[in-house]
């Protein structure tokens, strides 16, 4: 299929992925390739448009990333952000300096309305700026469309050739008509239709399945996690009992996920697939016990993990194809699509294909990013509650209980991070109902741990001496960094009693105002 797309050229910014996900917003596909991409395979993709990222370096030094001339020579339109403007201009021959004043936050810019990047953006308007250097003189047949109090050329532009330069981040956030001007590069300069839709996109990977797997025998492991769950019912719909979904349930989930899983993927769900679940909760156990190192801990796991799923591949026999729910950043940070550091290769998993014997990998969500991958399962129909499930570590609860994980500690912080889900969720709806929109303190991740501490208390006139539980909220907009959120306390108070009385081994309830960094979201 010809799908009508734009291209992010990467020059180490940190904002690539954005980059992509912005355009995608606008209803055009967008991939990101490193600026090491010959311009031969460029034009091959025959893209709409090129958009060139951030980046750390200095554009006029040797030996910083760079790209030939003739990328502005095709007649596709394009448009450099930052780094990418500042290398626009020193090869078309203006100037980049170290700028006498670096300029770095939210900074008020003047914009030209008659720049049809600005038309409908105010004059006046709040960008995200973040640079040392800027362009002290623009390449010939440029002109200037914004400016700032320190930096006299925020935006430049040479309209006939379509190619723009913004030294700002429209991509990110904090520019608050950032999305405005993006969607004026890619729907009106570019001229995309804007074709690019989660519901056409499940329909045509489901034909693509189907013809590429024939009669084949599919194998496909679930974690019960979003993307496994959605890759697994667009496979089911494509080629149904042609497939079997293989769930290890390793004991260390939240409190009746396993079931949940089994409700949706199992012989009584909607999807009549094979579905093997295999509750191997002992043989974790047996395996986790007296160790106590996080890191010990996460491999014994994730080796115990493809042991059991090995054994079970076995019974199977050979089959044609294996299922991952990779997704289109886990493509990107492993260094395969972007100029990005390689941030962790990915092994969905922890590299399952070498033990099952297999023809072809299946990555039906490879070049989706995550909120596309919810949008694709509510287009199949997967209940809200597993599409919108909260980010879980592979480990799982193995994680979340300093120190060694026993069944009974796994079932203290499975039942106090219950309450505590519940809880913060009936609040946020109740807030939602009676303000008309949604609470503002709503955490984007929250969950109860189990801290290796016990202390003193007294119930009921008796002294108890039992664990600690600590709850985490936090707010994050990517997960690599993120603060503490603030619960109102009112309901942190009824989590707390409701914990206390109905977990029994828990007689304190700690709250975690830790931020990542120095801390992470996760406690081990
Ligand atoms: N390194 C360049 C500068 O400091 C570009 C910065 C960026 O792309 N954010 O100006």
């Amino acid at each position: 299929m010809d799908q009508e797309k734009v291209i992010v050229i990467d020059f180490g910014g940190q904002y690539n992925q954005l980059v992509a996900r912005r355009v995608r917003e606008c209803n055009v596909y967008c991939e990101i390739y490193s600026y090491r991409t010959a311009l031969d395979q460029i034009k091959a993709m025959n893209p709409k448009g090129i958009i060139l990222t951030g980046g750390p370096n200095s554009c006029y030094e040797e030996n910083s990333p760079t790209y030939q001339k003739e990328l502005f020579e095709l007649g596709i339109p394009v448009l450099g952000l930052c780094y990418g403007a500042q290398l626009m201009t020193h090869v078309l021959g203006g100037r980049v300096e170290k700028a006498p004043v670096r300029e770095y936050g939210k900074i008020e810019v003047t914009v030209d309305q008659t720049s049809p990047l600005f038309m409908d953006v105010q004059q006046k308007t709040i960008c995200w700026m973040s640079h040392n250097d800027y362009i002290a003189q623009t390449a010939p047949g440029f002109s200037i469309t914004a400016h700032t109090a320190d930096c006299p050329v925020a935006a430049a532009e040479n309209k006939e050739r379509k190619l723009y330069a913004i030294q700002f981040h429209p991509e990110v956030l904090h520019t608050q008509e950032g999305t405005k001007m993006l969607y004026h590069f890619v729907r009106d300069v570019c001229g995309c239709s804007g074709t690019w839709r989660m519901d056409s996109f499940v329909e045509n990977s489901i034909a693509e399945i189907r013809e590429k797997v024939g009669n084949g025998k599919v194998l496909c492991a679930l974690s019960g996690g979003v993307d496994s769950s959605v890759a697994a019912v667009m496979l089911a719909k494509a080629i149904g009992s042609q497939l079997t979904c293989v769930f290890v349930d390793h004991g260390l989930l939240r409190k009746n996920e396993g079931d949940e899983v089994e409700e949706v993927f199992g012989p009584n769900g909607p999807y009549r697939l094979n579905f093997i679940r295999i509750n191997a909760q002992e043989r974790f156990y047996r395996k986790l016990a007296g160790v106590t190192e996080p890191e010990k801990k996460r491999k014994i796991i994730g080796e115990e993990f493809i042991r059991v799923f090995e054994e079970e591949a076995k019974k199977i026999g050979a089959v044609d194809f294996l299922v991952q729910g990779t997704i289109y950043p886990d493509v990107v940070e492993s260094g395969l699509g972007g100029e990005s550091a390689v941030i962790k290769s990915h092994h969905n998993v922890g590299g399952l294909p070498d033990c099952v014997d297999f023809k072809e990998i299946i990555e039906p969500l490879r070049n989706l990013f995550k909120d596309e991958v919810r949008k694709a399962g509510l287009e199949l129909g997967i209940p809200e509650k597993l599409v919108f499930r909260q980010p879980f570590p592979g480990p799982g609860l193995g994680i979340r209980i300093i120190g060694e994980v026993t069944a009974e500690k796994v079932r203290i912080v499975q039942d106090a991070d219950a309450i505590y889900r519940e809880e913060v969720d009936r609040a946020a709806e109740t807030y939602a109902k009676e303000h008309g929109e949604p609470a503002p303190w709503k955490p984007d991740q929250y969950f109860a741990a189990l801290t290796n501490m016990r202390s003193v208390g007294v119930m009921g006139d008796e002294r108890t001496y039992d664990y600690a539980v600590a709850l985490r909220a936090v707010n994050t907009i990517d997960f690599m960094t993120a603060e503490s959120a603030e619960i109102p306390s009112e309901v942190l108070q009824k989590v707390m009693s409701r914990i206390i009385n109905e977990v029994r081994g828990v007689n304190r309830v700690f709250y975690d105002l830790t931020s990542k960094p120095p801390g992470t979201i996760e406690f081990e």
